[in-house]
Formats: structure tokens, sequence, C-alpha cells
């Protein structure tokens, strides 16, 4: 038993999730400034986005119709009329030493996500959805871990202050027991497809433009809920589990051990799997927020609103049934493939001309370990859909075994090529040259007398044995099925 089902067992876990997506608007949330990923740093910014006195900002339409459509994608209600507050807090990356958000009164509350975990289906209440404007980023130079502790030198890339960000906020989830890091990770992932089926975010988590909180907390049963700690910046859905897994196991031992949750931000470590205490979470106090003075407020026509809500398109769970029905799989096969976050990559290998269940293997199978042993995200394997494709094909045309083609697998995820180069650089093909097989088979037979007299004597079982040699002296790279035939047709 895990360390978190063994805290489900004697607590009960309630968890929350809050999601960042940065939106994929061409210019920033209050300027002009383009918003390219992987820029120069410091080069894609104005005297607003840096925050200089006198400048003004101005709300970009194209992020308020993205974070309307994203909130009636999860049954929220719109406000017809909000604003954006001041959140004053001073951090370096942060050049006007107040970020603009939403406080009180933001666009789109009181939704709802269903989502598919473990065949059933869990209606995720959504709190809020609003708008606010990403910080910069900092960088640590010249430690060891990349952290502040350690290094020389501290440098700020502004670039990506200012890009429009939305902030959604789940209500708490209770009743997910053992479950919950299972729920909290199908959540992100189904949530993902979501916001990348309205086309508003590239929601790619490996370059931050997804980025998520997770609280968690544990009570007894029949007291009340918890004192919450949030876990900051889990960014791959594989972490969200394990950071939920690690918080559960943690307050579970303090819980135990006769102490009490501390209310905290907390960091998870992709290396160890653990969270360690960060800063003592801010109150809204601390915050100082109120109204943002120099921006209007916002009121959304209900006209535009319902355009809006006419143009949304079919819910990736709708999608998701059809594919599922089209590629012949059961509701697990398909709910292990969305929460792998592997929807776009099996409907690609399939395209490639790969079957549906054969993409699904070895995505799920052979990739996920492959992912899981290097501790990264499926999409982030070196190994494109059509590579895949092009391996089952040489497993169907018997140029392949099942074996060697993990092998040629691991080849080209190391870089090493495309499965035929890999194939043909480590010599991995089948041999199914005739003569190059019967010499194999004689080889066999004479060096295992008397197993061939018995084979000879009808004991057909026995060819078993000659069959593996012939694959130990090939290297595996027979086929047992054409050795079989071969032994027999000599012995018979
Ligand atoms: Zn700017």
């Amino acid at each position: 038993m895990s360390a978190s089902t063994a805290a489900a067992a004697r607590y009960e876990p309630v968890i929350g999730l809050e999601v960042h997506v940065e939106l994929g608007t061409r210019t920033k949330m209050f300027c002009g400034c383009p918003t390219v990923f992987g820029a120069e740093p410091n080069t894609q910014v104005c005297p607003v986005c840096l925050g200089l006195p006198g400048s003004l900002p101005v709300a970009n339409k194209a992020a308020i119709e993205a974070t309307i459509r994203i909130g009636l994608a999860l049954n929220c209600q719109i406000a017809s009329w909000c604003r954006f507050a001041r959140k004053n807090y001073f951090y370096p990356d942060m050049p006007k030493n107040f970020q603009i958000s939403q406080y009180d009164e933001p666009l789109c509350t009181d939704g709802w996500l269903d989502i598919d975990v473990d065949g059933e289906v869990v209606r995720v209440g959504i709190e809020r959805v609003h708008l606010e404007e990403d910080t910069g980023k900092t960088l640590h130079v010249g430690g060891a871990t990349g952290r502040i502790h350690g290094a020389t030198e501290s440098l700020v890339d502004y670039n990506r202050a200012g890009i429009p960000l939305v902030e959604i906020v789940t209500k708490p989830v209770p009743g997910t027991g053992a479950l919950a890091p299972v729920v909290a990770r199908a959540y992100v992932a189904q949530l993902r497809e979501l916001v990348r089926s309205l086309g508003v975010s590239d929601v790619r988590m490996e370059q931050g433009s997804m980025r998520c909180d997770v609280n968690t907390s544990l009570h007894r049963p029949d007291e009340p809920w918890g004192t919450r700690t949030e876990t900051k910046n889990v960014n791959s859905l594989r972490s969200v589990e394990r950071a939920v897994r690690a918080e559960m196991a943690r307050q579970a031992r303090v819980l135990a051990a006769g102490g009490t949750v501390t209310q905290e931000t907390r960091h998870f470590h992709e290396d160890t799997g653990d969270t360690t205490s960060g800063r003592s979470k801010e109150t809204a106090t601390d915050y100082r927020y109120f109204p943002e003075p120099d921006l209007v407020p916002l009121a959304p026509d209900p006209q535009w609103v319902q355009t809006l809500r006419a143009g949304l398109p079919e819910p990736p769970r709708t999608r998701h049934r059809q594919l599922q029905v089209h590629w012949g799989l059961s509701d697990l096969d398909m709910q292990a493939i969305v929460n792998a976050g592997a929807v776009e990559l099996i409907e690609a290998t399939v395209a490639a001309g790969a079957t549906p269940d054969a993409a699904r293997k070895w995505w799920l199978q052979e990739l996920s370990r492959q992912a899981n042993e290097a501790g990264v995200e499926l999409t982030a394997l070196e190994v494109s859909p059509v590579s895949v494709a092009e391996l089952q094909r040489l497993v169907d045309d018997g140029k392949l075994t099942d074996k060697l083609a993990r092998t040629v697998l691991a080849g080209v995820v190391a870089g090493e090529g495309t499965p035929v180069e890999v194939m043909a650089a480590r010599g991995l093909e089948v041999v199914s040259d005739e003569a190059a097989l019967g010499a194999a088979v004689d080889a066999a037979i004479a060096a295992n007398p008397e197993v061939a007299q018995r084979i000879r004597d009808g004991k057909v079982a026995a060819a078993g044995v000659l069959v593996g040699a012939v694959l130990r002296s090939t290297g595996g790279q027979a086929d047992a099925k054409a050795v079989r035939e071969l032994v027999l047709a000599r012995l018979c």
C-alpha cells in the first residue's frame, strides 16, 4: 500500500486546484508588446509592462474574449460588470511592484467540469476564472541547483511580464479518498484538453504556459476539514499526482504524531517527489487590493457573450467518446489515454498508419515506462507519432519482433534516428534469410542430438529446446514461429 493510500484509510483528503493558463494572444495584456516564447531576454518590453511612471494600461480585448470563452466552456456565470484590481507585492520579477489582477469581482464564477476517472464521473466545481497579468522570470545563476541559495547572481527577464494569464480556481473537492491524487491529475489533464480545444493557449506545461498549484488537506472522518497547504508550480501532469500523494503522506505523518498542519506554501521537488516548506501563506490583507484606477470597469455586452457561447467548439469529452467508438477502445483504455495527455499523440500515430490498439500500446506501455524512468512527460520524449507508426509497420512486416522493436524504440528515443535507421545501424532486423536460419537450425540439431532424437520419435513438444537454442544463437533476431517450422521440417 502506498503512503498516500494508507493516509486515505485514516483521513479524508480535500483537494483544490489553481491552474494558471498563459493566453496565446499576439500582444500582452495591457500593452502592445509581442509575446513570442524564447525571445532574447528583455527585448519584448515597453514603458507600460515595465511600469515606468506616467505609462497607462489598456486592456486586451482578445484576452477578455478568451477568458469569457474559458468561463463559458466551464459552465460559469459571466459577470455583466467587473473591475480589475491592484495586487501589491514586492518581488523583483514584478517591475511595477503590483500586479493587475481581479479580486472580489472576477469575470467568471460558479461553474463546473465533469471529468472521467477510473470509470466514474467526478464533477469538479469551479469557484472562479479571472484574468491577470503574468510576472517576469528570475534566473539564479552560479549555483548548482538554479535556486537562489548558493547562486552568485540573479538575472531578471521581463519578456513574460504582462502576458495575459487566466487563473482557474476549483471549489474544494472532497470525497475522493485514495483516488485524490489521480483525480487531481485527471482534472488538470481534462482541463488542458478543454482549453486546448478553445484554441486560446498552447497549454504547454513544460514551457510554463500552463502551471498548477495544488491545495491539499486531511481530516478525520466526521470532523471539520483540516488546514490546507498550497504546493506551488507543479509543472507536469505526473507531478500533480505525485505532489498530492506527497502532501497526503506528509500531512498524515504530522497528524498521526499528534502535530498540526501549518497553513503555508510548499514547493514540490521533481527529483525526490517531496514537498518542502516555502514562505508562510500571505493573506488577502497583505496584498492591499484596491480597484485599479487606471482601467475602466469591464462590462461585457450580453449579446457578445451570447455570440461567444454559440461559437464554442464541441467539448473534448464528446470528441473523446467519438474517438473511443471509432478506435474500438474500452472506457478505461480511453480514460487512460486522456489522463496521460496522449490523445493527440495517438491520433497522430493512427493518422500515420498504425492501428489504434498498436498506437495505444506503444504510447501507454513502452513509451510511458521510458518517460517515467526519465522523469518526463510523454510529449517530451524524442519520438514522433510517425516513428511509432513506422516501428509498428516493421513489426507487422515481420522485420522486428516485439522485443527487438522495444530495443529499436529505445534507440529512437535516444536520438539515434528513425526506426529503420536504428534497426539498420544496430543490426537488429529479424533474420529471415532462409540459408542463415537453416544453418542456425542445423547447428542447434547437431549440438543437441538427444533432443533431436526425441523429436524424431514423435515428442514434438521438445522442439522448444531447439527453437530456444536458435533464438539464443541469433541474439533473439529470429522469428520463433519460422524457426519452429524449420526444426519440424528437418526432423519429422
Ligand atoms: Zn509592454
